[in-house]
């Protein structure tokens, strides 16, 4: 992977090798209907790099036991690997510890682990938990749930017309009551990156504790627990080149151990009776039966290949992309931007006059551009905003300016067989 190349358009600035990038992703070579694949939906789920692959084949085919108290080689070893990627995990995120990592299935079950293993214990009747309107339905779904159980109060922040969050009515909703925010850090329908760090500071000096989705904020920019000061950081392993079934839940290791467990079973215990159960150790108690080894094995080797290319770099080549799709895409005529947030990840959701996007996605598709349509899991953003659904297009660090001018090619092509 080189990270230079003298053949970049001049216009195009950053230090990025994108064709070397490429050639790491066997499933970029595809063709769809015979076009070759130009994918842009990665917010849903990005695609894996090679090294990846190997390292899961690896793992598969000489690593591969179930873990912990084995006293052979093979579950020596695969613990050690299961470990080494919570390091690797700890690393990325820059927590203080590794036992405050805990693999999960992903950013949902990342949610609702802090919802049963925090929620359940520590908010009650009355009490009010702030989320905001752009809230993916992971971080909503589950406090509704709360909320009804424990006759507890949801109150959200809203967005303006940009779909950004109005932050003096964030500041607004606080009250003696208030006993949690959740707050997502990037808009997956949007592209919004919400100002977390000021969020998380205002509700700590009211002794809140906020979670921050993380879904499509990892992948896209450098994440920094410590700095951020959040006391839960959740996100999934399939949006960062990673495989799916695997995710994170960070936690301040003070807070995970005031926390009650989510799943009960093998694993999470140190003594068990009849008569009593004991728990074991942060992040043990939090990881019931045998977890996504080989899954947690790949993620360690996913973010060992975006620090290799170094995120910081992946921003700003996506940044590069953004701005370039959303001024070509903002030229045509007819064509709506959904989510103009002066600070945003290349994410471009739109809607084209006359057009359902349903039908955009269709056509796109029979070009080879796989782009996503419709509520994108955030009907309240979809509500607000007075659209029912759009057409997202959602870059990452492997797509190119030329895929870029397909897919505007591509709506310009809809918009002519819709006259
Ligand atoms: N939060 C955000 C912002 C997302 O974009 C997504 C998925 O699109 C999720 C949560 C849910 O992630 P998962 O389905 O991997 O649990």
């Amino acid at each position: 992977m080189k990270l230079i190349d003298s053949t970049l358009k001049p216009e195009f600035t950053s230090m990025f090798d994108v064709e070397h990038i490429r050639a790491d992703f066997p499933i970029l070579k595809l063709q769809v209907g015979g076009k070759p694949l130009v994918y842009l939906d990665n917010a849903a789920s990005s695609q894996m790099p090679q090294p990846v692959i190997d390292r899961l084949v690896r793992y598969q085919t000489s690593e591969h036991a179930n873990i912990n108290r084995g006293v052979h080689y093979l579950s020596e070893k695969a613990t050690a690997e299961y470990e080494a990627a919570r390091g690797k995990l700890q690393r990325f995120i820059h927590a203080r510890e590794d036992r405050e990592i805990i693999f999960t299935s992903g950013t949902t079950d990342s949610i609702n682990l802090v919802m049963h293993g925090y929620g359940r214990k520590f908010i009650g009747a009355g009490d009010e938990i702030i989320l905001t309107t752009l809230e993916h339905h992971s971080n909503i779904v589950p406090w509704q749930m709360l909320a009804e159980e424990k006759g507890a109060k949801i109150r959200v922040v809203p967005i303006n017309e940009a779909g950004e969050l109005l932050i003096d009515e964030y500041e607004k909703l606080f009250t003696e009551r208030t006993k949690f925010v959740g707050v997502l850090h990037v808009s997956n329908a949007l592209g919004t990156i919400n100002p977390v760090r000021h969020m998380i500071a205002f509700a700590h000096a009211r002794g809140v504790p906020v979670l921050v989705d993380g879904a499509q904020a990892v992948p896209h920019m450098e994440v920094d627990v410590q700095d951020l000061d959040c006391d839960f950081y959740a996100f999934s392993g399939h949006k960062l080149c990673g495989p799916t079934g695997i995710g994170v839940l960070y936690g301040k290791a003070e807070l995970l151990e005031r926390m009650q467990p989510f799943k009960g079973g093998g694993d999470m215990i140190l003594s068990v009776t009849f008569e009593k159960t004991t728990y074991n150790s942060i992040p043990h108690k939090f990881e019931a039966g045998t977890p996504p080894i080989a899954a947690a094995v790949g993620l360690g080797a996913a973010v060992d290949y975006l620090s290799a290319i170094g995120v910081d770099a992946i921003a700003a080549y996506e940044l590069e992309l953004l701005d370039y799709a959303t001024e070509q895409l903002s030229r045509l005529p007819g064509v709506r931007i959904i989510g103009t947030a002066a600070s945003k990840t290349a994410v471009l959701s739109f809607v084209v006059e006359g057009v359902h996007p349903h039908d955009i996605g269709t056509l796109l598709n029979q070009d080879g551009i796989a782009v996503r349509t419709g509520h994108h899991c955030v009907q309240p953003v979809m509500l607000r905003l007075g659209v029912p659904a759009t057409t997202r297009a959602s870059f990452a660090f492997y797509n190119t300016m030329a895929e870029a001018d397909a897919f505007i090619a591509g709506v310009r092509d809809v918009q002519k067989i819709f006259g």
